[in-house]
């Protein structure tokens, strides 16, 4: 029996926005992946320092934006691995826990320029199956033949910029599901 093709989205999602869900819509449409597991990170390695909101609210929070999408699941694994935990440990684990999946990388065309620079990359590329995507218009890279290109829609905004406008008061609301928007302001983050 051929394996469930997992593609794993690792992130912070301080908030999830509709970008990174379009992302995942569009692995699971063009059927490049089974289904798509967004990895909640609790302490990214290249973002050290940076302060987060409590995992336990940014897992919340993605719960409730992918409660209505098929093959879209919020996932806790990383949350009780040793911290931090390198991409590489991740897949390792991954492979170990769900012996009937088959597990592929996601990552932006940014990140794939630099990824010589992560922990065994090497051995990364040598046993995963990685699906990259375009960041800031980019034109498609080079890849290898373990490596496919996700031509997906690109929506200019970030967390980053969600937690911003958020402290001036300005209404990010057509980024976020409803459910986000009101766990958000329910629990008065990003003040
Ligand atoms: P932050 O602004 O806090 O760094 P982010 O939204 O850029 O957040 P993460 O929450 O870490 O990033 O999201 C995981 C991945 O989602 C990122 O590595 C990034 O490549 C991707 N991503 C972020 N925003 C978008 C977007 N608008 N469209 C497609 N992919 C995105």
């Amino acid at each position: 029996m051929s394996k469930i093709r997992t593609a794993i989205f690792g992130g912070s999602f301080d908030p999830i926005h509709n970008g990174h869900i379009a992302l995942a819509r569009a692995v699971r449409d063009r059927g490049l992946a089974d289904e798509v597991w967004f990895l909640i990170t609790p302490l990214n390695p290249h973002k050290q320092g940076k302060q987060l909101t409590d995992e336990n609210l940014r897992l919340q929070m993605a719960q409730l934006a992918l409660a209505g999408e098929e093959a879209l699941t919020a996932s806790d694994f990383e949350f009780s691995l040793p911290r931090p935990s390198y991409t590489i440990n991740t897949l390792d684990a991954l492979e170990k826990a769900y012996p009937g999946r088959e597990f592929l990388l996601l990552m932006g065309a940014d990140n794939w320029y630099k990824i010589d620079k992560w922990y065994k990359s090497e051995e990364i590329l040598a046993r995963f199956g990685i699906i990259v995507y375009p960041r800031d218009g980019e034109e498609v890279p080079p890849l290898p033949p373990q490596a496919r290109w996700l031509d997906s829609p690109l929506y200019d905004i970030s967390s980053t910029e969600i937690r911003n406008a958020a402290r001036t008061g300005a209404d990010m609301s057509q980024w976020l599901h409803p459910d986000v928007q009101a766990l958000i302001n329910q629990e008065n983050l990003y003040k």
